[in-house]
């Protein structure tokens, strides 16, 4: 891989960080995936519930990677007495790894207002309870870093129920290539397909297959894989961040391929098939099974599509919390791609 392409990679990884994306509010990322595909020469297409779809071209066998860039967050459930926000959660956010992040709430008329997640009266030499478990209905809110001391305070700001707020990712890599970061699930691999898609435009390379991305955008709450592939589509493979952790074989720096998970198994000869790419490309990969982890291309089997499936994806640590990956992990996942789609 050359290193314009894995700087490209760890600049659009950046990028997509910054853009805030809970599941049901993708507008923005939306707006950024075409531009950035439409400045490759490529024609993205887009899905009435949201999500982008791309032909990068090649004939016969068309198989679809799904990469999601939807995250966790939340939404404001509870405008307090106090004027400090109770959020419901989007996808599984956790109360404990997210105390203390800062936020931005998003109203539906566009402002933005800054706060931190802490835990309620969060002031050590004041509360005797400080460290009484954590969770969102309760004593996890949101203060916001405006002047308000009541609910009628909050809401003249024009904040309402049901208004994002969305979480600070930040995103760091270190001087030894390990990359730090809130939603590298899956931001980390949708960064590598974009990588994938500029490389073939940029060098005029045409995959041996027909290839197209699908940039899904409601992984986190489940259906993001429900739609949106033609019918030509043979094969579905959900490019999504490896598990890492006690009984699994994954670092951050492999990529993952994974032949079953809570959701079910994946079809046996893709999975095969994946292998033998990742071989031949001589990529640092473990196989694992994932103890609690469904997939966006599980979902389009259950929607009713007849394609075959299968999951890979670079190892993320701390997943749904503050997470971490590192360049050799994305630089592996983009190998096991790069030798099922190009013959060298
Ligand atoms: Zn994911």
């Amino acid at each position: 891989m050359e290193q314009k392409y894995v700087d490209y990679m760890l600049d659009v990884l950046e990028r997509l960080l910054e853009i805030p994306s809970p599941s049901g509010y993708t507008g923005r990322i939306t707006e950024f995936l075409l531009k950035e595909l439409r400045g490759m020469g490529y024609e993205p297409n887009t899905l009435r519930k949201g999500g982008v779809t791309v032909d990068l071209g090649g004939e016969g066998s068309p198989v679809m990677f799904f990469g999601h860039v939807d995250t966790l967050g939340g939404a404001v459930a509870t405008i307090k007495s106090s004027g400090a926000l109770m959020l419901s959660n989007i996808g599984g956010l956790n109360p404990n790894n997210t105390e203390t992040e800062n936020v931005i709430v998003i109203t539906r008329d566009g402002q933005e207002y800054e706060g931190t997640l802490q835990v309620a009266n969060a002031s050590t030499h004041v509360n005797p309870n400080v460290n009484n478990p954590r969770n969102f209905r309760d004593n996890v809110e949101v203060l916001l870093d405006e002047f308000v001391t009541s609910a009628a305070d909050t809401e003249a700001l024009g904040i309402q129920h049901g208004d994002f707020i969305c979480l600070e990712p930040r995103f760091r890599i270190t001087s030894k290539g390990y990359i730090k970061s809130r939603f590298l699930d899956d931001k980390a691999s949708s960064a590598v397909l974009l990588t994938f898609a500029k490389y073939l435009a940029e060098e005029k390379v045409t995959p041996k297959r027909n290839t197209w991305l699908s940039f899904t955008m409601f992984e986190e709450i489940g259906h993001g894989g429900a739609t949106g592939i033609p019918d030509i589509i043979e094969d579905v493979i959900a490019v999504d961040m490896g598990c890492v952790g006690q009984g699994l074989k994954c670092t951050e720096r492999m990529v993952s391929i994974c032949p079953k998970d809570s959701g079910g198994i994946y079809h046996y000869d893709l999975t095969n098939e994946l292998i033998a790419a990742a071989k031949k490309a001589g990529a640092d990969y473990a196989l694992d099974v994932y103890p609690m982890y469904g997939s966006d291309v599980e979902v389009t089997l259950r929607a009713g599509f007849d394609v075959r499936h299968g999951l890979i994806g670079p190892g993320v640590y701390a997943s749904h919390g503050y997470e971490r990956t590192h360049i050799d992990g994305l630089k592996n996942t983009y190998k096991v791609i790069h030798s099922y789609l190009i013959d060298d």
